[in-house]
């Protein structure tokens, strides 16, 4: 792709004002301010000018004679000769003596009229108007000049120009952009019956899930120009700039009209109006320009406007009433097969060899966006050239999972033997509650060499195909697993470690949503107890309930809880031999993969 370079005033034209702000100093200003421009003259001319009468004023200095026409017009000096009876033949010929001749301006005196007034004169002008067109873009303070234009990128189609085939997976969102492709090749036929497209569609779903991509797609698709712009560089602006930034990108799109314009982030600017005193006059600006600007134009003009979020919940109502964002289209995190395809067409742009299994990597790499399965591929591809190999493999794939996953692995960083033992118990308490439950995934590998990324010890589970629904008792059984690390701990060691935090985290999440949310307890019934405001991004919630249901319900997860860490800890007593024989296993080799540990369970 390439992009055009923005259309406005370029810094050539401010610099043209400045070259012609000099030439009329020094053309038209200059014989004024200087008075008079003096010419240099050899002695002779001055004498014969002497004899002739010509002479007006006449100033003797130092070392030089500075002399005017009869009618004072133009100024000459001469050097000063020994010249005894020359007074004499001045006062003869009817020349006036004078002290007030024009001193020659000195050559600072000189450099500051012709170059620095100028340049004065040009920076107040600049002043002014950078200072008008802030006042007009409706804003306080800035320092810069020319900031209020939009830095839209404008991408037009050219042979690497992204397509749907591009976009793995996501085959909804597509199907349902589809329509938008369709109305930019050929308008006329929706124009006829009457239909005009949706002005603006919102992409909602996780980060790293192809929006952007997507967005890019229908562009290419359509063959139009593809702007981009993101919400946030709207509002990090100086106050007032937002507003004339989504001005300036609307007029440009609609002279490029058919086109898409899209706004990554848009949640940014366009947040609920909370009401709050001392609101974000920026931000509320910049969104009421945007409404203002979409709401302009007609349904038909050919400017389709694709915004991405991940935070659909949080955006004003203002933005998704009729005639603006009025159509969503969810873009989700990848299924098993979403990951594969994912997978396969970013391991095209790397050397895989032959026998890798892109649906075994899909399965371990659950809940991975497509951002990071194209992070995955690439860090196999690096991993192969470390190596000095041609060819990524099977081996290069899995490790980069953890890696993208779960951070580099700290190949120097030492854990104590105890620690080691510790962290072994509590990784395989956790695999082997799991295994011991029917309904749990299997697990695929442990290790218990520490990553960056904090955790000590790493279990990966399979996924066995795609999974909508939980029943209760998986639900259940999943908190059982995730207090299994801690109650091997209590088992072995008889006290606990810091270890478990996460594990903590992740077991009350589930147990509070059981209650709150699926209506899984017994007295609550299907009662909603929270809203949940941000759908993607943790799923933050508020609870909607009086403080005694509160206090209620947080003694029902506590009990919740305690249940399932008592089982899990039954569990791990019953198969006391086996918990050590895995924990050594790991303890010595750091690493078990899930056919070891099956092997070793079933022994
Ligand atoms: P978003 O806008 O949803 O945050 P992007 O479109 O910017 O995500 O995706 C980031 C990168 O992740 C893309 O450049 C691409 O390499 C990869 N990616 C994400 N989703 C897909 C997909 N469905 N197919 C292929 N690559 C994808
Ligand atoms: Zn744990």
């Amino acid at each position: 792709m390439h992009e055009i370079k923005n259309p406005k005033k370029p810094l050539v034209f401010y610099y043209g004002i400045a070259l012609l702000a000099i030439f009329l100093v020094n053309v038209l200003a200059m014989p004024y301010i200087a008075r008079r421009q003096i010419k240099e003259v050899d002695y002779g001319t001055f004498m014969t000018m002497t004899e002739n009468k010509e002479i007006g004023q006449v100033q003797v200095q130092d070392n030089q004679i500075m002399f005017t026409d009869k009618d004072g017009k133009a100024v000459y000096k001469t050097g000063l000769m020994n010249d005894p009876d020359l007074v004499q033949r001045l006062h003869d010929s009817g020349a006036k003596f004078t002290s007030e001749i024009v001193e020659e301006m000195s050559p600072v005196m000189s450099f500051f009229v012709s170059w620095i007034l100028p340049m004065l004169i040009f920076i107040g002008i600049g002043q002014f108007m950078s200072k008008q067109m802030i006042k007009k873009a409706g804003g306080k303070n800035s320092m810069m000049f020319g900031m209020g234009k939009s830095n839209a990128k404008v991408y037009v189609k050219s042979a690497e120009g992204i397509k749907f085939d591009d976009v793995a997976g996501e085959d909804e969102a597509k199907e349902n952009l589809a329509e938008i492709v369709d109305y930019l090749h050929d308008p006329n036929k929706y124009k006829e019956i009457g239909a005009s497209m949706p002005k603006g569609i919102l992409l909602v779903g996780p980060p790293g899930t192809g929006k952007t991509m997507l967005a890019k797609a229908v562009a290419g698709e359509a063959n139009v120009p593809f702007f981009s712009m993101s919400g946030s560089e709207f509002v990090e602006m100086f106050v007032g700039m937002g507003a004339s930034k989504v001005r300036d990108l609307f007029k440009q799109a609609k002279e490029k009209a058919p086109c898409i314009v899209f706004i990554d982030e848009i949640d940014a600017i366009g947040k609920k109006r909370d009401g709050q005193l001392g609101g974000n006059d920026e931000r509320e600006q910049t969104l009421n320009q945007l409404l203002t600007e979409m709401d302009g134009f007609e349904g038909n003009t050919g400017v389709i406007i694709l915004a991405a979020t991940n935070r659909p919940e949080s955006l004003d109502p203002a933005l998704t009433r009729p005639g603006r964002f009025d159509r969503r289209v969810p873009v989700e995190l990848p299924d098993l097969k979403g990951r594969e395809a994912i997978l396969k067409v970013h391991a095209k742009k790397i050397k895989v060899s032959d026998d890798v299994d892109f649906n075994k990597v899909a399965r371990m790499a659950s809940g991975a966006s497509g951002a990071e399965l194209a992070n995955i591929i690439n860090e196999a591809a690096l991993r192969a050239v470390r190596d000095k190999r041609k060819f990524a493999t099977q081996a290069d794939l899995e490790e980069s999972i953890e890696v993208v996953i779960a951070g580099y692995q700290k190949k120097n960083a030492i854990l104590t033997n105890k620690e080691k033992l510790v962290v072994s118990y509590h990784e395989i308490g956790h695999a082997l509650v799991a295994a011991k439950q029917t309904n749990s995934a299997p697990v695929q590998k442990i290790t218990i060499i520490p990553r960056t990324s904090g955790a000590l010890g790493y279990t990966m589970q399979v996924e066995e195909g795609n999974h909508y629904l939980m029943t209760k008792e998986e639900i259940e059984n999943k908190i059982a697993t995730y207090t299994g690390g801690r109650a091997a701990e209590e088992i072995i060691f008889g006290s606990v470690t810091t270890g478990a935090s996460n594990d903590i985290e992740q077991a009350t999440k589930l147990a509070r949503a059981m209650i709150t949310r699926y209506g899984m307890s017994d007295d609550f019934d299907m009662m909603a107890l929270e809203t949940v405001n941000n759908q993607y991004l943790g799923g933050d919630a508020s609870l909607v309930c009086s403080a005694e249901t509160q206090t209620e319900i947080d003694r029902q997860v506590k009990e919740l809880i305690k249940r399932q860490h008592e089982k899990a800890a039954k569990i791990l007593l019953d198969n006391r031999t086996k918990l050590d024989e895995l924990a050594k296993f790991l303890y010595e080799k750091e690493t078990i993969t899930g056919e070891e540990f099956m092997q070793i369970l079933n022994a």
